[in-house]
């Protein structure tokens, strides 16, 4: 269903230049001559000056020239900057979700989900300034105190994806300055808007609290900027977020200097909807997590193992509430599917469905461009599903699109094993109103993901939990929980007040 007629390439850049600006970007200062275009209509949105992998090391320097402030001043007090960060950012949440959706074509009540979410870390990162507990343990020594305690890592590298460009970096900020961290930002290249904006806005908290200038840094580029934080032997952590390619290209080099590496890559999302489930909720979740944000979440449910008995009639409500999903315009009120981000991503979801047709698969609803005729150069497409027997080398893999794949299982173990029998392993639901089944999926012998659900979908995750995966998912965590552990260096101390010396283990070496 067609929604909404598509704005001209003038307008949207208009609405850029003034939503950017009000955010306290220098639009002016940030000209240059690399265009990046709108999804919305695959026009030019914006041409802004790059840099390049030259300016990383004075960057970092420059970074950690703030970290040896920073790491002196009270976590509490380090708390005050996140929490005026979070008051701005509330402030221009509808700027901020207009930008998001300029750049990623994301439905505006989707995008304004992603600002909410960078406010809900800050209020989490506040708390968290006052929370930064070590343990202290009961030594075995008499007089002795075994305790650890908590400090500031360094520099932190964020690369991030470009389909949550502004979260993400969020996630990663608040936490990392609150733990007495400084950032540097590497943000996809489609998004530089959201990306100068957001860093305007964090700029601008830190002068009003007076915190150093160079906590926060972006650098507008390629990946060669990218490949250098990964290298630089100053940033004590690289976050990089986005495709299981770039990680496998990322992790092994900043293992090789020793460097730590907190990688939130691809998924390949599953729910099992068990015969008992309640199948108008598992409808509506399935169509949340499978086509909104166009498909374009990491989290975004790709497979569907649905039971035998269910099948048929969990396929022909999917393809029914499909048909009735409205495409078009992101920005236009009731719309809830945009566009892809570009040809390729609407490419490769052309591809997978004709693998999938010649590995047995039938394509049920969907597929296909729409708008072509008002929006030639953006690509719009009809949300897709298929019916396949087996889990395929098509299914196996992340294509980040709106492709969802019906599968068929007979018995719950079966189920799991498809479930976890995929590379990647991010997010999983079951539908079922079976306890023990639930409590299966729930245990150690059931699903292998990092996000593991029950009667919810794949995707929209609360900041409160670690988020992240395994497998090829890459096994970090951001977000909540004792994620900020990963932004901290953690020290062991041993106090002696005996005046003895007893040895541990009860060692002698007496002289
Ligand atoms: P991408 O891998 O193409 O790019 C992500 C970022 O990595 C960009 O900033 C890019 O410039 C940089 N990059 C690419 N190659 C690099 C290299 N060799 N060295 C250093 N930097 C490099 O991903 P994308 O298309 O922007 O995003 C979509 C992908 O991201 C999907 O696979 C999705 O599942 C994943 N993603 C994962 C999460 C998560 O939390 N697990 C969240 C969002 C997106």
């Amino acid at each position: 269903m067609a929604h909404s007629s598509i704005p001209t390439g003038a307008e949207l850049q208009q609405l850029a230049i003034e939503t950017a600006r009000r955010c306290g970007v220098d639009v002016d200062a940030a000209a240059g001559d690399t265009t990046t275009g709108s999804p919305i209509n695959g026009e030019r949105l914006s041409s802004l000056a790059w840099t390049d992998a030259t300016a990383v090391d004075d960057v970092v320097e420059r970074a950690h020239g703030a970290f040896l402030e920073w790491r002196k001043v009270p976590a509490p007090a380090r708390g005050a900057l996140v929490k005026r960060l979070g008051e701005l950012l509330a402030e221009h949440k509808d700027d901020l979700a207009a930008l998001i959706s300029l750049e990623v074509g994301k439905i505006t009540s989707e995008a304004r989900g992603e600002v909410q979410e960078m406010v809900d870390i800050c209020d989490f990162a506040v708390g968290l300034s006052r929370q930064l507990y070590g343990r202290t343990m009961p030594s075995e020594r008499p007089g002795h105190r075994l305790m650890e305690t908590w400090h500031p890592l360094g520099v932190v590298g964020v690369i991030s994806a470009f389909n949550f460009p502004a979260a993400v970096w969020s996630w990663n900020t608040a936490v990392a300055l609150v733990c007495g961290d400084p950032v540097v930002w590497k943000p996809s290249e489609l998004t530089p808007l959201t990306s100068l904006a957001s860093h305007a806005i964090l700029a601008r908290a830190i002068a009003e609290v007076g915190a150093p200038a160079d906590l926060s840094q972006v650098l507008i580029g390629g990946t060669d900027i990218g490949q250098a934080l990964v290298d630089h032997p100053g940033v004590a952590l690289l976050s990089a977020t986005g495709s299981t390619r770039m990680g496998r290209a990322v992790g092994p080099r900043v293992a090789g200097r020793f460097g730590r590496s907190l990688l939130e890559l691809g998924g390949n999302n599953a729910a099992i909807v068990s015969p008992s489930a309640d199948l108008d909720l598992t409808t509506r979740g399935i169509v949340f997590s499978a086509a909104g944000t166009a498909g374009q979440r990491c989290t975004t449910m790709r497979r569907v193992i649905a039971h035998s008995s269910v099948i048929d009639e969990v396929t022909e409500r999917l393809v029914s509430a499909y048909g009735r999903l409205p495409i078009g315009n992101p920005m236009a009120e009731g719309t809830l599917v945009g566009p892809l981000i570009h040809r390729a991503a609407y490419e490769a979801m052309e591809s997978a469905i004709a693998q999938a047709g010649s590995e047995g698969g039938k394509l049920v609803a969907g597929g296909g461009r729409t708008l072509e005729d008002e929006a030639p150069d953006a690509y719009y497409v009809r949300p897709a599903i298929v019916r396949i027997d087996e889990q395929t080398s098509v299914v196996e893999q992340e294509t980040f699109a709106p492709l969802l794949y019906v599968l068929p299982y007979d018995d719950f173990d079966e189920a799991i094993a498809l479930n976890n029998g995929v590379p990647q392993g991010l997010s999983s639901s079951v539908f079922t109103t079976d306890q023990a089944e639930a409590e299966r999926f729930v245990s150690a012998e059931g699903s292998d993901a990092g996000i593991v659900n029950v009667n919810i979908g794949t995707s929209g995750a609360e900041i409160g939990g670690a988020f992240g995966g395994e497998k090829e998912t890459g096994g970090g965590r951001e977000s909540g929980s004792d994620a900020w552990r990963a932004y901290m260096r953690r020290a062991t101390n041993t106090v002696n007040f005996s005046g003895e010396l007893p040895l541990a283990q009860g060692v002698d070496f007496t002289i």
